[in-house]
């Protein structure tokens, strides 16, 4: 099929829908949708209808409600649409009632207590500002999921919440520059990261199989040293795969743009357009479930977790994102008149205070234990948050700040609202691509979200944010006699306060974390500690004010992560002691077994055997080491059940299982550089890495 054609085949998008709904019908929709209000069932009715026929014809039988609970990932239950015919036989039906609301038992969905007080039953509400889509042969409807008295129990409900305070309070800042400006909305562009391997070998490494993530394996022979992966030429294993994964991102309306090798060698990434950010959340829940499926049907195994292979590059999610006018205007855009330039600078203003306030919640909103192996770690941004604005941009804020020229190659001053910005250089050669969160031009990319996380806690984090600065830069605005002045008041004030948060420099320096320590920044190393900040007085008030969380949502949330991280790192520790104990240890005995008897053979011909002990030797040490290894981390593990998944076991998993998942991890990687390969009870790193020819 031609690309145009392909495009948006799978989608119930605005074309289809002007195509298959009644012209009055669809205007009532695009009414309701804009302004926030329900449809009446008559409506409903038609366009359910409407929706099935268009899904018929397509060969569907089933529809469901296409969530996303707060496990991060996706959730269906599929219903046929068949219903009993009169005369006999079937009709196949569907409702504004069904589209509309759906009840499933979900009484196993993570809820963090808030079922427990409640109804056990929750609900799904349609969310008409994403379109439904066909995803093997069924409808998906888009909603979001809440508890009987309309508790979120999910990723969605406070996104949305979230894009429509932020809408309210930025179109209030917007005002008093006299824009008409109907509406605001974050736009997002994910890049995503990845791994390929081979199905065969990935099914013969139980830690991969069961984690997602090697917990063993000594340094490959090759590894990126060379550089040579990073947008070198594609395999043709790989370029098949891509141009399947493309097609069918397509079909399903996913603007898939840019795809590349990245640094480590079988590590690749894609790229979407951006669009705006809630369907852009769905559309990367469907690009990760599309990259496994469309893997597996290659013989491949796609790996989305953050740090699969350790001395190799991890994988990241780069949010990046920008507010978008209904007019498509860019408000992070220099603009070319001195009225655009003094709103840029109000919207650059408001991300720094909002940033530097909040720091604690942009690393909570990307804590997971998987993410914790990577940030930090060579490639990826530290776990301390701040910002790249470039120097002249900073220089520019800076002299606003104090009341001075700024000069640069020509010397200007900078009034706002008088003068137009000098050129700023922001070259995309020269961009910091050390900094967790940099602005590139026209959008800030946030680089510490996790390859396997949902970008819904990121988003829903910088529109909060975002909302509250711009509540209070209106707040005090709509007050202010003379604007440009207001604004030079607030650009003045954020600098001093919150300019601490900007950082030009290299970010993986280990003097960067003393420069941000004496600065006061924060440094959340782990996700527990990170997760322990979420239910502080500042964010519960956040979250309140800006009708995002209720106190009790956003406790359930911790609670559920905080469990979710015990769980895996349990998960990972008893996958170890099964590897080393059923695997690793036996075959390096085996080893030892069949060089003692070398031994014994050379020295029955009278030949000497010296080689051969001193390695039976080393083998016995080590073996003993590893023994002792897994008992402490038995002993660990142990511990971590007795506490429960709560905080006391978070910290425990923290301070004391993984320090054993290490110190048995070390000892046997010594033990694989020890035993010949034809002994060891895996694919090794090599064999895994280069596994896609
Ligand atoms: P790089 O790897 O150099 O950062 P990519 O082309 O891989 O660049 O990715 C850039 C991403 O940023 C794409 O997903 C793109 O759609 C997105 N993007 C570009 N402009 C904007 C914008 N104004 N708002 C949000 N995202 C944007
Ligand atoms: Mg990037």
């Amino acid at each position: 099929m031609v690309i145009t054609k392909l495009y948006g085949s799978m989608v119930f998008d605005d074309k289809t829908m002007q195509e298959w709904l009644p012209k009055e019908i669809y205007r009532e929709m695009k009414r309701c949708i804009a302004n926030d209000l329900p449809l009446d069932l008559d409506t409903a009715n038609v366009i359910a209808n409407a929706m099935k026929e268009w899904a018929v014809d397509k060969g569907v039988t089933h529809f469901t409600h296409w969530f996303q609970p707060l496990t991060g990932i996706t959730a269906e239950k599929h219903d046929s649409f068949i219903t009993p015919a009169k005369g006999g036989g079937v009709l196949m039906e569907f409702s504004g009632k069904e589209l509309i609301k759906g009840e499933p038992d979900a009484s196993s969905f993570p809820s963090g207590g808030l079922r427990a007080t409640f109804e056990a039953r929750g609900y799904t509400a349609w969310d008409p500002t994403s379109p439904a889509f066909i995803k093997d042969g069924i409808l998906c409807i888009p909603t979001a999921f809440c508890s009987y008295n309309g508790e979120s129990l999910d990723k969605k409900t406070p996104l949305l919440r979230s894009m429509e305070v932020l809408n309210r309070e930025c179109l209030r800042v917007l005002k008093l520059f006299g824009r008409k400006t109907e509406r605001v909305s974050a736009m997002v562009g994910p890049e995503q990261e990845y791994f390929l391997v081979d199905t065969s070998v990935f099914e013969k490494r139980k830690d991969l199989f069961f984690t997602g993530r090697t917990l063993y394996g000594a340094r490959p022979t090759k590894g990126q040293e060379l550089n040579d992966h990073y947008f070198g030429a594609i395999k043709p294993r790989v370029v098949a795969y891509m141009k399947e994964l493309d097609e069918e991102l397509w079909k399903l309306g996913i603007l898939a743009k840019t795809k590349h090798n990245e640094v480590a060698p079988g590590q690749h990434e894609l790229a979407p357009i951006y669009t705006t950010v809630n369907v852009a959340v769905d559309q990367n829940q469907l690009t990760m479930e599309t990259m496994k499926k469309v893997a597996a049907k290659h013989g491949m195994t796609c790996l989305l977790t953050e740090k699969p292979f350790e001395y190799l590059n991890g994988s990241g999610k780069h949010n990046n994102w920008s507010l978008s006018t209904n007019f498509g205007h860019n408000l992070f855009n220099p603009g070319k008149s001195p009225e655009d330039n003094a709103q840029f600078l109000l919207m650059l203003a408001a991300v720094i205070a909002a940033v530097d306030k909040h720091q604690d919640l942009l690393r909570i909103s990307v804590a997971h234990a998987s993410n914790d192996h990577r940030l930090g770690a060579n490639e990826a941004p530290p776990a301390i948050i701040s910002m790249y604005l470039g120097d002249e941009l900073t220089g520019i804020l800076q002299a606003i700040a104090d009341g001075r020229t700024y000069s640069t190659r020509a010397k200007c001053d900078v009034k706002i609202g008088v003068h137009v910005l000098p050129t700023f250089a922001m070259d995309s050669a020269d961009r910091n691509r050390t900094s967790p969160f940099a602005f590139t031009g026209n959008k800030f990319e946030f680089r510490m979200p996790g390859a396997s996380q949902t970008i819904a806690d990121v988003n829903t984090v910088l529109n909060t944010i975002m909302a509250e600065e711009f509540k209070l830069f209106a707040d005090e605005l709509e007050k202010s006699k003379d604007l440009s002045e207001g604004i030079a008041a607030i650009i003045k004030r954020v600098m001093q306060e919150h300019g601490k948060i900007i950082f030009n420099g290299n970010n993986y320096s280990k003097d960067w974390e003393h420069e941000a320590e004496r600065r006061g920044l924060l440094n959340l190393k782990t996700t527990i500690d990170a997760l322990e900040h979420l239910c502080d007085e500042k964010n519960v008030k956040l979250f309140k004010d800006m009708g995002v969380f209720t106190e009790t949502e956003l406790r359930s949330r911790q609670e559920i992560d905080v469990e979710r991280y015990c769980k895996e790192v349990c998960l990972e520790a008893t996958t170890m002691l099964d590897i080393a104990t059923k695997d690793i240890i036996p075959a390096t005995l085996t080893y030892k077994k069949d060089v003692a008897t070398c031994a014994y053979n050379s020295i029955s011909a009278g030949i000497s055997a010296d080689v051969e002990i001193e390695l039976a030797n080393k083998i016995e040490a080590l073996v003993k080491t590893a023994l002792r290894s897994v008992d402490n981390l038995k002993s660990a593990l142990e511990d971590a059940h007795k506490f429960g998944f709560g905080f006391e076991c978070g910290k425990h998993c923290k301070n004391a299982v993984i320090p054993a998942m290490d110190d048995l991890r070390a000892i046997c990687d010594e033990m694989e550089l020890t035993v010949a390969k034809s002994y060891w009870p895996m694919p090794n790193y090599s064999d895994v890495l280069f596994s896609v020819h």
